[in-house]
């Protein structure tokens, strides 16, 4: 019996069902990768751009960099791996969550049932309030630009239809040149007027606690049948303890990746099947076992 074969039987019968989807999944829809962590963004890094310590320092560089990136996640559309995640969330005869890394707002887009739907690095589509007395989030604007002075990214459109349309990493589109805002110019909280924050989780902060609640939640309720890992070598913290655990539960694992260890796809691993390729082709094909 072929890997998909065996795939699709244990998918048929699980109950209990997690995906674990990272970059790779939406790179199909034109996003960059973000690999590394120097030298994507024209004079800047991730540094400058995605730490607290940045936007304390340059809340309108940080701003910038983030209007930008949801100009380009509005662009991209969900591709048929984002719809093949959101017809299996509606399935009421099985459980089923997603664990996403992305902040792209693209599961959302293509359907996906919220409720199953964990962004543990949260989304460019959500806006904080930064007063610790205040509590406002808001979720789900779609605002684009954001703010008036939030629509000069400094790049040339055309170029960057181009390059986005490269999936291998190397020509991903450059943030560069960005003016200089006054925190005026900034998005602010409706309830208190302070600035507010892209609701995303940077570098040197903890995911939020509420959300792994929700996921731990879920993975106690029960032994979960079936982890698919899409997108993402799942070798991170928390994804690798998702993995484990299940693992450890006696459930299987399935990996859709561009790049898949041997071991893997040889067969050589119990209980885990690799589709190395590209997540958004396999997972419609794979996902359909009725
Ligand atoms: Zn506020």
């Amino acid at each position: 019996m072929s890997q998909l074969q065996e795939f699709q039987d244990c998918l048929r019968n699980a109950k209990r069902i997690v995906a674990l989807v990272g970059a790779g999944l939406s790179a199909s829809s034109g996003l960059p990768t973000f690999r590394g962590s120097q030298g994507l963004w024209k004079n800047f890094n991730m540094i400058d751009l995605a730490t607290p310590d940045a936007f304390y320092i340059d809340p309108g560089l940080v701003w910038q960099f983030y209007a930008w990136r949801r100009h380009q996640a509005l662009k991209a559309q969900p591709n048929s791996g984002h719809y093949a995640l959101a017809q299996l969330s509606k399935q009421t005869e099985k459980e089923f969550i997603t664990i996403t890394q992305n902040v792209d707002g693209l599961l959302t887009r293509a359907g996906h049932r919220k409720s199953g739907l964990h962004e543990i690095h949260g989304s460019l589509f959500e806006l904080r309030c930064t007063s610790f007395t205040c509590t406002y989030i808001e979720r789900n604007n779609y605002k684009d630009p954001l703010t008036k002075n939030l629509s000069d990214f400094g790049f040339d459109e055309d170029d960057l239809d181009t390059t986005m349309e490269t999936l291998d990493g190397v020509d991903e589109p450059t943030f560069a040149a960005p003016q200089a805002l006054l925190v005026d110019d900034l998005p602010k909280c409706p309830v208190c007027n302070t600035l507010m924050r892209p609701g995303v989780v940077w570098f040197g902060e903890s995911l939020s606690l509420r959300t792994l609640d929700g996921i731990d939640g879920f993975l106690q309720a029960g032994p979960v049948d079936l982890i698919m890992v899409i997108g993402t070598s799942g070798t991170v913290y928390p994804a690798n303890s998702y993995v484990d655990l299940v693992r450890r539960g006696g459930g299987a694992v399935a990996v859709f990746n561009t790049d898949i260890e041997s071991e893997i796809l040889r067969g050589d691993v119990a209980n885990t099947w690799g589709f190395q390729g590209d997540a958004a082709e396999w997972l419609p094909k794979a996902l359909d076992v009725s």
